[in-house]
């Protein structure tokens, strides 16, 4: 996943061995850029039985691409590797090849019989998106079966919090600064189970001729998003459901991310635009707090 893993256990420490062992396991079968993993088997091959977790994962990811609306959809990768955002060989693919791209991003074209997926052969996957908020659901399983009574979990920008710690405080997550990913420009204080996911153009992207190129691709035009959005915080029950939100959200750009909420208030959002306006839905605008130092002008999203 690309990322670095931290694990924080609060009693039983046994399921942690567990826990490495599963997101380990996950990992190398979702990396769509290893060789040998499942989905890369898929991908080449354009039919392959997958295990059970990527069957799951792969099912949940195309029921979210039909929720989200167009904005979210896993059959974005040719364009992901025409960008080179996997090599870091970055290029900006001309027009005709952008109209190739997009055309070719449909996640209606994946088929699928029992753990059998077949994709057309200009079609490939990616679950980048959301494989470290499946790896969250799954520890969180983990947890629930293990007497341990809290945890946090970090895989880069997406954070599980499990149970209550044991002196009782809430758990402190802080939102990463788009423009020094290192501090935060604010902390979410939490007591419930959870998964918070952040995506960000800051994560990976390159410049030429002055312009940014992100690696969150808008699958209408296959081009990166370029809508103001500096980076999308999105709270929700379910990390898979989180991850791919705050990819999806980021791409809507803030007003539609505001009308998406307001048809669909299962979730909460934080969200920031490069004119310095803080979005917040309402479940989380109290858990908030701005760091010192930042100036943003905080909007406050009724349901
Ligand atoms: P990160 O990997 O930094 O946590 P995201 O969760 O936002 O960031 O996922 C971005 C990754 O997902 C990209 O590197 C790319 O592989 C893939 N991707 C980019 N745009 C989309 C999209 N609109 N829908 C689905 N997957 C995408
Ligand atoms: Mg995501």
């Amino acid at each position: 996943m690309d990322t670095v893993m931290s694990l924080s256990i609060y009693g039983d420490s046994e399921v942690s061995d567990r826990i490495r062992q599963r997101i380990t396991a996950l990992d190398s079968a979702l990396d769509a850029t290893a060789a040998d993993s499942e989905i890369a088997r898929l991908n080449k091959q354009k039919s392959a039985a997958v295990s059970e977790d990527t069957a799951r994962l792969l099912d949940r990811s195309l029921d979210l691409c039909e929720r989200l609306e167009g904005s979210f959809d896993i059959t974005v990768y040719p364009a992901v590797l025409a960008w080179g955002f996997t090599t870091g060989d970055y290029a900006v693919p001309d027009g005709d090849t952008l109209r190739r791209l997009a055309a070719a991003t449909d996640y209606h074209a994946v088929r699928s019989q029992g753990n059998t997926y077949t994709l057309p052969d200009d079609v490939m996957v990616d679950l980048g998106a959301v494989a470290k908020g499946y790896a969250a659901d799954v520890c969180g399983e983990l947890l629930r079966d293990s007497s341990a009574q809290a945890a946090v979990l970090s895989l880069g920008g997406t954070v599980l919090l499990y149970g209550q710690k044991p002196d009782g405080s809430a758990f402190r997550v802080g939102v990463a600064d788009p423009d020094n990913p290192a501090a935060y420009f604010g902390y979410l204080s939490c007591r419930n189970n959870g998964v918070i996911a952040t995506s960000g153009g800051y994560e990976r992207y390159f410049e030429q001729d002055g312009t940014r190129y992100i690696h969150i691709l808008d699958p209408k035009t296959a081009r990166p998003v370029d809508n103001g959005t500096l980076s999308v915080t999105v709270v929700a029950d379910s990390g898979t459901d989180a991850d791919a939100l705050s990819t999806a959200l980021f791409v809507m750009g803030a007003d539609e991310a505001v009308a998406y909420y307001r048809a669909h208030p299962d979730f909460d959002f934080i969200l920031l635009t490069d004119d310095g306006v803080l979005s917040i839905t309402d479940g989380i605008y109290d858990n908030f707090t701005l760091s010192d130092g930042y100036d943003f002008t905080v909007r406050q999203i009724a349901e």
